[in-house]
């Protein structure tokens, strides 16, 4: 269907016929050096700085150049994906930081506003940050989350950036500033000792940010003690990433490119599985031939990339889109993870599509797929108690229910097993949904203390 031109181009070529690009990268307090920002409207720009005071803003040359297309403003899907926009805020706190930047009000009180508008926007959903840190000998381990028995995550503070910021990022207070928000840990000791006490956990999840960020050596320092002997038990090593999207050159011409590569050999050659979680949110991010090229290199070190990535209004709400998304995917070798629904958190209500219409876009898009790109789970919500997919909308004895299951759950034992909701078509988020059939809790709510 799609059809794969230049994946053959060798590094060579693209060393030598591609200038080799120097990572460039804008941020609020450059964000008018944009030459394309030009030719939009003052007002335009006014409102992306008055959204980028509250939310991260961060983009570099390479997604403004290459896959932004500026003939398409606003409806571009990679310009909404990286830029701000009027409506990511709520009138009343838009209004409140426009009025603070027009008068140019103290420092204080301008701070005192932008901080009282993020805390409105559940800046920790899931009790990411009271709920999931585990700690050692009564002592919280910095850095690392760990919610379902066989994955931990760690997140090591030299990859708490990204190459670009998702304007919907769910982690996006970590990138605000506010030390309090904060989950980060600066050396990967604790993340060791801690794993030696855990034989039962399988897998290391690294990411940010995005760990990629790093120097090959500062992720090679954090790595590399995991292919020792005592951590035979971990059988898979995970990086989180959005660098295949954002900055492709990382694995292509980036001056230490190679050296990440032959880490990830060695990791596979130790004889544990490495993957890449990718996070796409279009095909276009996969358009470009530096993109493709550095999806090849990564598979020929013998690690696997699977992919995953939340449904967003404005962005990627149409059956389509997943379709091809998952279609050329397969075709670069891709495996199609999960398909998430956005968090309740941040620019969420700009972002937000019903519950029923995020299943309808999965289905449609599933049935366009052959078996080996129905690989992607969902549309699923990392909620709370775990990871719950929207099975469908059935009609039980005369009541139209939401059909659910546990993908992922703090208690394993909850995972598979059917469960049912009211139907609610203008539900967005799990905490929305009503017990069906007139019970009064979910099977899980009593256990969940
Ligand atoms: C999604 C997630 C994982 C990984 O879950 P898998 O289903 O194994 O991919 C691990 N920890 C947390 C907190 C998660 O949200
Ligand atoms: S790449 Fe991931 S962590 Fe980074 S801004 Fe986007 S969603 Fe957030």
């Amino acid at each position: 269907m799609h059809s794969i031109e230049n994946i053959a181009i060798s590094v060579e070529d693209l060393t030598t016929k591609n200038e080799v690009e120097r990572f460039k990268v804008y941020t609020l307090n450059q964000i008018d050096q944009i030459p394309q920002l030009a030719q939009l409207e003052s007002q335009t720009v006014w409102a992306m700085k008055v959204v980028a005071s509250v939310l991260p803003f961060r983009v570099n040359d390479y997604v403004i150049k290459h896959l932004i297309n500026w003939e398409n403003i606003p409806n571009d899907p990679i310009y909404q994906l990286t830029f701000p926009q009027k409506d990511m805020l709520d009138k009343a706190s838009y209004d409140l930081i426009a009025s603070l930047l027009l008068e140019n009000s103290n420092r204080s009180s301008f701070d005192a506003a932008v901080k009282e508008v993020r805390a409105r926007l559940n800046p920790h959903p899931a009790g990411q940050l009271e709920r999931n840190i585990p700690s050692l000998s009564g002592v919280p381990v910095t850095g690392v989350q760990h919610k379902y028995r066989e994955t931990v995550l760690f997140f090591p503070s030299a990859g708490q950036v990204c190459h670009s910021y998702c304007t919907f990022c769910f982690r996006w207070a970590q990138f605000t500033g506010d030390q309090s928000l904060k989950i980060a840990a600066k050396e990967n000791a604790q993340l060791l000792e801690y794993l030696r006490a855990n034989p039962q956990v399988t897998d290391v999840l690294i990411t940010g940010g995005d760990p990629l960020v790093m120097k090959t050596s500062n992720l090679r320092a954090y790595l590399e003690p995991l292919l020792t002997p005592e951590f035979e038990h971990i059988h898979t090593i995970r990086i989180g990433t959005k660098a295949l999207s954002f900055w492709p050159q990382r694995f292509v011409t980036d001056s230490d490119a190679g050296e990440l590569l032959d880490l990830f050999r060695r990791i596979s050659k130790s004889g544990k599985h490495l993957a890449l979680m990718a996070h796409y949110n279009h095909w276009k991010e996969l358009e470009p031939a530096i993109a493709r090229e550095a999806i090849q290199r990564v598979r020929q070190t013998g690690a696997q990339i699977r992919s995953q990535g939340p449904l967003l209004a404005h962005i990627n709400d149409s059956a389509d889109v997943w379709a091809r998304l998952w279609q050329t995917q397969i075709q670069l070798g891709i495996a199609p993870y999960y398909m998430f629904i956005e968090r309740d958190t941040g620019a969420r209500r700009y972002f937000e599509v019903p519950l029923v219409r995020s299943w309808e876009i999965y289905r449609d898009a599933v049935k366009q797929v052959s078996g080996v790109g129905r690989t992607a789970r969902g549309p699923s919500m990392s909620a709370d108690p775990g990871k719950v997919e929207i099975c469908g909308v059935a009609e039980i004895r005369g009541e139209k229910v939401f059909v659910l299951r546990f993908i992922q759950a703090r208690n394993p034992d909850w995972v598979q097993r059917p469960f049912f909701a009211k139907f609610d078509p203008n539900a967005t988020w799990f905490d929305q949904l009503k017990p069906a059939f007139g019970e009064a809790a979910f099977f899980f709510e009593e256990n969940l203390s």
